[in-house]
């Protein structure tokens, strides 16, 4: 009997494609095959099996299968899963699971090996060749160097052909972790969290079933990432074939805990984010895929990685919206891991000092088990907080840093400690206006504001990436030398610091200086060894690292989260405040955080202020409670854009028009978005609002099938949208 095999392809396709399997294939699901389509020969994976020969039009066969690992089933359920829960293609998801198998291979490696022939001369040089040659393929460097001789003895015995030089396929290996290394000696806290968290894990093996989440909440430099590496170790430790996934929402935080993991258990981790070279990337996933890399620590994308026995995720920094893909496929990693996790049936560790409203809801209502280590390890203390009213002690004009702030600057950098000054603006100045005309310098096809960055000498669209060099008249009016830059970004910020402070060592850390992975870790670093006086940083910076005599953190701008207005402002300024201001006093002396604010008695700089995170939390909570928004209710957003307004126009109302009609879900739109217009696109925006017992994705899936958009407009649905621009 013959048989089809359905396979999905890694594109945008509503659904997976039958093909015939050719005759002794004994394909399995989850295989990679070579599938034609139309003209061309694509990677695929069978998702599934039946028998049958097609309709009456002969079936495509498959090509052949693929050399590679397939994806394990749970990977694939979990892949679907995504797409259902996204409302998207599942073709999309898989792209990005197949990444790593799609990157070009590591160059093979050239390796030394012993013939058998004896050597026309032996000296003692060449037999302790020989001898340590023999049965190891090492480089020939490395044998060199192990031998313990000069290159020219390796490199006369492979010209008498004592030794040959093979060209081995780079191996995907990593060295195993070893969980029984001794790890900090907990404080009680700290250990009471790991206690319980082992518990978790253990409920695993005692058959209860190994899904469960567990909220690990303390406060910046409580220990947390000491507590999860115990749990790492115990689940690692459990199962000789475990895997533990670390996820961490910036490139510069993994950095910080490979290194620590490293040395926790003696053994680097798989490192996957964007900023891995493609041949490192695929070394990664075949290795996952095998089951000899045991600890990846990256960012979003890792959680679509073919991990054949995943059994516990930490998702660090949990409340961090990098979490959330906003392009291409739009998913939130915190989310999806908690599904991963159920799929795979594996714990979950979510660990942050100010975890999301969602979150911590869970944990109020015992779904999530809740953990908290109250106090700083040690006699580290929390810094005192207090806020600059700017309305009364406003900086000189044209400047930035109130009278408050610098001098306190000038105390830290007097007795020998550090400072970072937060800001969360890129670049130089975030808007250049003509004085001559007013008007305001935007890029040519989008809706946004040109930043000045007088590093690159450039004004750069943060939004579309879109660059020109600064103009000397203005593009509008004409008018010479009328540009002004108005308001700071870090790269203000720090000549004004220089200005101030001559002798300091002032540098910057945002995504334009620490433009790759190893220069964050080389700036953290610097940071960490006391070569930098005052870092002027953006988020970037601003969380998760241990800076030991950084005693001073001041915020330039406390205010500019809060602009925003969208549902989640509030919490975010308040995270990312909490966040930063934690940064300082992490040993043993005291540290101190200056908050500059328009708006003292905002409940968020209050809340600041008062170390009260509860009270904010809690007054949050009803908020959102009484308007049945997140966590309290759930939200949706479709997002159409067009070359074409008019064409725009009539597909969005038709599309208002066949909106289902369900109880507990109101539909607000079209309305033009904040951001109007990007890369030429004009775009218009609804909201979905629905109660926690409708299914969202199901409701959204509906309505999309009864819309068939012109070529022109492109339609993405967001699933809890963090961003409503
Ligand atoms: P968090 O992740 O909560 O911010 P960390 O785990 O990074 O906290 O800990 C903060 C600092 O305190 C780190 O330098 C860490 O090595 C140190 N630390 C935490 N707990 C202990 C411990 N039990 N023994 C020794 N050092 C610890």
């Amino acid at each position: 009997m013959s048989r089809i095999a359905s396979v999905l392809l890694p594109m945008p396709l509503p659904e997976a494609f039958d093909y015939a399997e050719p005759e002794g294939l004994d394909l399995q699901v989850g295989d990679q095959v070579a599938a034609p389509l139309g003209p061309r020969l694509l990677r695929g994976v069978v998702v599934g099996l039946r028998e049958g020969a097609g309709g009456n039009r002969p079936l495509k066969a498959i090509e052949g299968r693929l050399d590679e690992p397939p994806l394990p089933p749970n990977t694939l359920e979990f892949i679907q899963w995504a797409a259902r829960y996204a409302v998207d293609a599942p073709g999309q998801p898989l792209a990005i699971a197949l990444r790593g198998a799609r990157a070009p291979k590591p160059k093979p490696v050239k390796v030394v090996e012993v013939t058998g022939a004896e050597p026309a001369r032996p000296t003692p040089a060449r037999t302790k060749v020989i001898q340590t040659a023999r049965g190891q393929s090492l480089s020939p460097p490395d044998l060199v160097r192990a031998a313990g001789v000069s290159s020219g003895v390796v490199k006369a015995l492979i010209d008498e052909g004592v030794l040959a030089v093979r060209l081995i396929e780079a191996e995907a290996r990593f060295d195993e972790p070893n969980p029984f290394l001794a790890g900090a000696t907990l404080n009680p806290s700290q250990a009471a969290g790991a206690a319980a968290l082992k518990a978790m894990l253990a409920a695993d093996t005692a058959g209860e079933g190994g899904f469960n989440v567990a909220l690990l909440d303390g406060v910046t430099g409580s220990g947390k990432t000491e507590v999860y590496l115990e749990a790492v170790a115990a689940a690692l430790a459990a199962d000789p074939t475990a895997q533990v996934l670390i996820l961490l929402p910036e490139i510069a935080l993994t950095q910080a805990v490979i290194a620590r993991v490293a040395e926790r258990f003696g053994a680097q981790p798989g490192e996957w984010h964007s900023d891995v070279a493609p041949p490192a990337r695929r070394r990664v996933w075949e290795a996952v895929a095998h089951g000899r890399c045991r600890i990846v620590v990256g960012a979003r994308s890792a959680l679509f990685l073919p991990f054949p026995n995943l059994r516990l995720i930490v998702v660090d920094e949990e409340h961090d919206a990098s979490f959330k893909q906003e392009e291409g496929f739009i998913y939130h990693a915190r989310d999806l891991a908690v599904v991963r996790a159920k799929i795979e049936e594996a714990a979950v560790i979510l660990a942050s000092a100010t975890p999301s409203l969602e979150t911590l809801r869970n944990a109020e209502t015992g779904r999530y088990r809740w953990l908290r280590l109250s106090a700083r390890h040690g006699t580290a203390q929390l810094p005192d907080i207090e806020l600059i009213d700017l309305r009364e002690t406003p900086p000189e004009h044209g400047r930035w840093l109130s009278p408050p702030l610098v001098a306190a600057m000038g105390e830290t950098f007097a007795r020998g400690e550090q400072t970072l000054l937060f800001l969360n603006r890129r670049g130089y100045a975030p808007l250049v206006l003509c004085k001559a005309c007013g008007q305001k310098l935007t890029a040519p096809d989008t809706d946004s504001w040109l930043v000045e960055h007088r590093y690159s000498g450039r004004l750069v669209c943060h939004l579309t990436g879109f660059s020109m060099p600064k103009p000397r008249a203005c593009p509008h009016c004409g008018a010479h030398d009328s540009l002004v830059s108005i308001g700071p970004g870090v790269e203000r910020v720090e000549e004004e610091a220089k200005e101030l402070f001559p002798q300091a060592r002032v540098a910057v850390f945002s995504s334009d200086t620490a433009f790759d992975a190893r220069e964050a870790r080389r700036l953290i670093e610097a940071m960490a060894d006391g070569q930098i006086d005052i870092l002027v940083a953006t988020q970037a910076a601003a969380k998760g690292h241990n800076f030991p005599d950084l005693t001073l953190v001041g915020v330039v701008d406390a205010d500019l989260g809060l602009r925003g207005g969208d549902l989640r402002a509030a919490e975010r300024t308040y995270q990312l405040l909490a966040q930063a201001t934690g940064r300082a006093g992490r040993r043993d002396r005291p540290g101190r955080a200056l908050l500059q604010t328009y708006a003292p008695d905002h409940a968020v700089m209050q809340a600041l202020k008062a170390q009260d995170r509860d009270a904010f939390v809690a007054a949050e909570m009803s908020e959102r409670e009484l308007a049945g928004l997140p966590p309290y209710g759930r939200l949706a957003a479709v997002i159409a854009s067009g070359l074409d307004p008019a064409q725009l126009e009539v597909f969005v109302r038709t599309m208002a028009q066949a909106a289902p009609n369900t109880e507990g879900v109101e539909v607000y739109g079209p309305a033009d978005a904040p951001l109007g217009l990007i890369r030429g696109r004009r775009r218009k925006r609804f909201l979905v609002r629905a109660d926690r017992t409708v299914d969202l994705s199901a409701y959204m899936a509906t309505w999309r099938a009864r819309v068939k958009p012109p070529a022109s407009v492109r339609v993405a649905i967001d699933i809890d949208p963090y961003t409503f621009l």
